[in-house]
């Protein structure tokens, strides 16, 4: 039987895993020196949390999830985005009250949607979610936190910033009227989904990706011209500040969200690089989402980035760092024995060091082949002679230097000179 993954499961071999903790470490050390704390959340949670945060009507809720019922008998779902799952754990907790949080995470998402390239039906998220803070600094904030990271990974020139402001929710109802009024006038040349839209959740018309819609769009009243004076002011003091520290970002109108709960400001970061697939992070301040799922009101703002499509960016120029140091060779069964012994006092003596023991036997020859594949910069060398004599071979794989043999107690020094 020829069992496959399952369609638009990904695989990770272990060099796109490396690109992938390569990202993560990066993440992690941005975020900490922002003062930014890890958490973490369980990949199921119980279905009516996401349908509660992030809204019917959406393509999300209506289509991606995966749902199931339990043994029990309950209704649950793999997490198709960390928002709400943070919120439900930052409440159970008690993290939210009269408090401010700055919190990060990172793991798996499962929405069922068409796979193609950059889109996955299971995939990664990097996620950050802050609490408790209203005002556009903290906004700007986690977008600096995003620049920085771009930076640190070497894509900042690839990569630039949408921003757009949703207002407030009586802002949105106004417009909505207007809206509905211009799609209603259109119907007739709307896709399918958009057109049960226009009576369920107009606003999400602006998510559609289909192209005629989209071209339709471009004529319909803009949420911008319907702003509430405290939204635009807030979004003016996100844009000076991004201008002061010079992150370069273009207004961009059409931006919704695929996601209901979004207030205020909301913001793509955008390749070229990558096809259709080109939102590599995305995210926004949602006000009234704690208060939704069930809490006492607490603004939030945060954002979450696509591992996935963010490691299609590194790929062609990464540089793969999977060379071993030092690689451990041996002929004969008790030699055999004190190489894995020998590895074990080296590993101790020098932690930072890659070290390979060849396993299971094999000619000396081939032993030594893989050692130079490997790409370590020494072989050590161990045969019946050597256990007899408590010695072992030093072969220097790089240099043009004749091997030596040393006595093993002797062995830890040496190296430790060799690779300072
Ligand atoms: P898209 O418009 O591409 O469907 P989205 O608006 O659904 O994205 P969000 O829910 O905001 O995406 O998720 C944040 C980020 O997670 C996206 O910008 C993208 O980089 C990544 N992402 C979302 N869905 C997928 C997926 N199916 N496969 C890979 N990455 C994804
Ligand atoms: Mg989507």
């Amino acid at each position: 039987m020829n069992i496959q993954a399952l369609r638009g499961m990904q695989d990770l071999l272990p060099e796109q895993k490396e690109i992938f903790r390569f990202i993560e470490a990066k993440a992690r050390q941005v975020f900490e020196c922002y003062g930014y704390q890890e958490m973490g959340m369980p990949v199921l949670e119980a279905t009516h949390l996401f349908k509660r945060a992030v809204g019917d009507g959406t393509d999300l809720i209506e289509k991606e999830m995966y749902t199931f019922d339990d043994r029990n008998g309950d209704s649950i779902t793999l997490r198709p985005e960390g928002t709400a799952g943070c919120i439900r754990v930052a409440e159970q907790h008690g993290l939210l009250f009269n408090q401010i949080q700055r919190l990060w995470y990172h793991g798996p998402m499962f929405r069922y949607e068409r796979p193609q390239k950059g889109r996955y039906r299971q995939f990664e998220q990097i996620g950050v979610e802050c609490f408790g803070m209203p005002g556009a600094d903290i906004d700007a904030e986690i977008l600096l936190l995003c620049a920085r990271l771009w930076r640190e990974l070497g894509i900042d020139k690839d990569i630039t910033l949408e921003l757009n402001s949703l207002g407030s929710a009586e802002a949105r109802v106004k417009y909505r009227t207007v809206l509905v009024e211009y799609l209603t006038s259109v119907k007739d040349q709307l896709d399918e989904d958009s057109q049960r839209r226009i009576t369920s959740n107009p606003l999400r018309v602006f998510d559609s990706k289909v192209p005629q819609t989209q071209q339709l769009l471009r004529h319909a009243p803009l949420l911008k011209d319907y702003l509430d004076d405290e939204s635009k002011q807030h979004f003016q003091q996100l844009c000076e500040q991004l201008d002061k520290c010079d992150i370069a970002y273009q207004l961009n109108p059409y931006i919704v969200r695929g996601l209901d709960y979004y207030n205020r400001t909301v913001f793509e970061w955008v390749t070229s690089s990558l096809g259709a697939q080109g939102t590599v992070c995305a995210g926004g301040r949602y006000d009234g989402l704690v208060a939704q799922i069930g809490g006492k009101g607490t603004p939030g703002v945060g954002f979450a980035l696509g591992l996935d499509r963010i490691a299609l960016m590194l790929q062609a120029k990464f540089e793969h760092a999977n060379a071993a140091d030092i690689y451990v060779v041996s002929n004969g069964e008790g030699a055999r024995q004190q190489a894995l012994w020998v590895a074990e006092n080296v590993r101790n003596a020098l932690p930072q060091r890659k070290i390979v023991v060849h396993c299971g036997a094999g000619k000396f020859k081939a032993q030594l082949k893989r050692a130079d594949a490997s790409e370590a910069k020494l072989a050590l060398i161990l045969g019946e002679t050597e256990v007899t004599n408590g010695t072992i071979g030093v072969k220097f794989l790089r240099d043009d230097r004749e091997q030596i043999s040393v006595n093993v107690a002797d062995l830890n020094d040496i190296l430790n000179r060799f690779f300072s």
